[in-house]
């Protein structure tokens, strides 16, 4: 598997039960295949430690800027949308496939966010009660049928970039 980033052959590297895919002696970024991010994106999952310190080539430059095409999928461009409602970290995921690619350093960056999954849940609805707070106070108005579906259908959307991941407007929502 090339790296989508600099182009360099990615190497595997056995993280507890996982393995990820990580380009060493080049940029320094990792691949996941989908869910492997989950299992190493917080501080107490002490496993990912080992992967904030992926040997570099300084020599190769990384074009933070340039869309990414999955290293998995034929010809899939990878998508680009924030991490957390926080809005540190960008991640770029695979539309087809689900996995994720990280820049040299955005991991770091991802585990010092939340400590836990249920604090970056807790993020995430704030965040999302702050966007959308008026809508589903008429929705909630309307029914609590309604507002569960939304709520559900929103937290599919995981981190909430609508530009990427929802086409068009909705009828229960304010994008
Ligand atoms: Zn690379
Ligand atoms: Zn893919």
């Amino acid at each position: 598997m090339k790296c989508p980033a600099c182009g360099n052959e990615l190497t595997g590297i056995d993280v507890g039960e996982i393995t990820v895919d990580a380009c060493r002696n080049g940029c320094g970024g990792i691949w996941f295949d989908q869910l492997e991010l989950n299992r190493l994106d917080e501080q107490h999952e002490t496993a990912g430690e080992s992967l904030l310190d992926i040997e570099r080539d300084p020599a190769v430059e990384l074009d933070r800027e340039r869309r990414r095409k999955c290293p998995s999928c034929e010809d899939m461009v990878l998508l680009r949308h924030f991490f957390s409602p926080l809005k540190m970290a960008e991640v770029d995921e695979c539309p087809g496939c689900a996995g994720v690619w990280l820049d040299v350093g955005e991991l770091a960056l991802i585990r010092s966010q939340f400590a836990t999954k249920e604090e970056r849940e807790k993020a995430a609805e704030e965040y999302f009660d702050d966007l959308f707070g008026e809508e589903l106070d008429k929705m909630a108005e309307e029914g609590e049928e309604r507002l569960r579906k939304a709520r559900k259908f929103a937290n599919s959307l995981k981190f909430i970039c609508p530009s990427y991941y929802i086409p068009g407007k909705q009828e229960w929502g304010a994008f």
